[in-house]
């Protein structure tokens, strides 16, 4: 891994967490800091830096460290939450949102989680219904899960609150931080996922897209429960005939129907992430797509592309074999759909 240093507050170098993760990584410099917030996009840091000059925060999530998700995230009709155990990824996807977000691509590791599920529990106690909680909304949730080992704690946590759900959100076909988890019916594993092409173009560093299928083959083996996320769609002449290839090719790996959702949503921008698209990748083909100006401020497709398009890939998605009740449509402002959520791109 790129990471040539490793920067550990004080207040949780004795944490056996840290010490976990020092133990795994060793042959790094080690440097102790008060507060990582003093360091940490304190300066501008290059974004391309992350290929080989990274350096990897632990610490200690000050503030909230669970918050509401924005309005019509994820499945419909629940309240959902993100909770932040994370900043930054070792992946390089070029629409990445996260190149526009914070100010350096320095990973931060927050170390805090017992504080992460208190106040988890404490939310789904002010519930009598279903509440989601997503991970993987800075970072994505299983790149570095082996070095992290986190999740069988939260799998753990579930026993407790049966009326909780936990969505891992993932590009990365490494499964080690799962060995020890246990299957649990509300802890939910998604990938975002693409025609084969488009994550060739896109998806830098991240897993090929038959290392994905064959990881979430293994989890359904497993049996444990499983989320899609199409999204970004980004539209050429055959996006259809791509997607309608893609959810064939799904099935030679594991049943359509077994998905507990599937989202669709097309590739936007907001204008911080587009200025360093533009930076980053000049020669981007992104940056050839016809693009609007919405009045948030974002750059999408046209209405009648986004329409036409999102609408068709569910009727494929249909046609092809997910459930019906499994597929919706996300990140849309308006009410082409009921039900719309608003996942940020994984
Ligand atoms: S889109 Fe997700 S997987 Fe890709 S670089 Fe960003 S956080 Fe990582």
């Amino acid at each position: 891994m790129r990471i040539k240093r490793i920067i550990v507050e004080n207040q949780v170098k004795d944490s056996s967490y840290v010490k976990n993760i020092l133990d795994k990584m060793k042959h790094r410099e080690i440097v102790f800091i008060d507060n990582y917030t003093d360091w940490f996009g304190r300066y501008h840091k290059p974004y391309l830096d992350k290929r080989n000059n990274l350096q990897l925060f632990l610490a200690r999530k000050q503030g909230k460290t669970v918050k509401p998700a924005p309005e019509a995230y994820g499945v419909s009709g629940e309240p959902h939450y993100y909770f932040v155990h994370a900043y930054n990824c070792i992946y390089e996807c070029e629409y990445c949102y996260l190149q526009g977000y914070f100010r350096s691509p320095d990973l931060v590791l927050f170390t805090n989680h017992d504080e992460i599920r208190d106040s988890m529990t404490e939310i789904t106690r002010s519930f009598n219904s279903n509440v989601w909680f997503h991970a993987g909304e800075f970072s994505d949730s299983l790149a570095l899960s082996h070095i992290t080992e986190e999740w069988a704690e939260y799998s753990n946590w579930l026993q407790q609150h049966p009326n909780a759900k936990i969505e891992l959100r993932t590009k990365s076909a490494n499964l080690r931080g799962l060995r020890n988890v246990n299957p649990h019916e509300n802890l939910i594993i998604s990938y975002s996922i693409a025609p084969e092409d488009q994550v060739r173009r896109y998806d830098r560093s991240a897993s090929a897209l038959d290392a994905r299928l064959r990881a979430l083959q293994k989890l359904y083996q497993r049996s444990f429960k499983l989320g899609l996320h199409c999204d970004p769609v980004i539209y050429n002449p055959k996006v259809f005939e791509n997607y309608r290839n893609l959810f064939l090719k799904i099935k030679h790996f594991l049943p359509l129907e077994v998905f507990e959702y599937l989202s669709i949503g097309m590739v936007r921008f907001a204008k911080d992430t587009f200025s360093a698209l533009n930076q980053n990748y000049p020669q981007s083909a992104l940056l050839a797509e016809e693009f609007v100006t919405g009045s948030d401020g974002k750059k999408r497709y046209a209405r009648h592309i986004r329409l036409r398009t999102l609408n068709k890939l569910k009727e494929i998605a249909i046609e092809s074999g997910f459930r019906s009740e499994s597929v919706y449509i996300c990140m849309e402002e308006d009410s082409m759909q009921t039900g719309t959520p608003a996942l940020l791109q994984q």
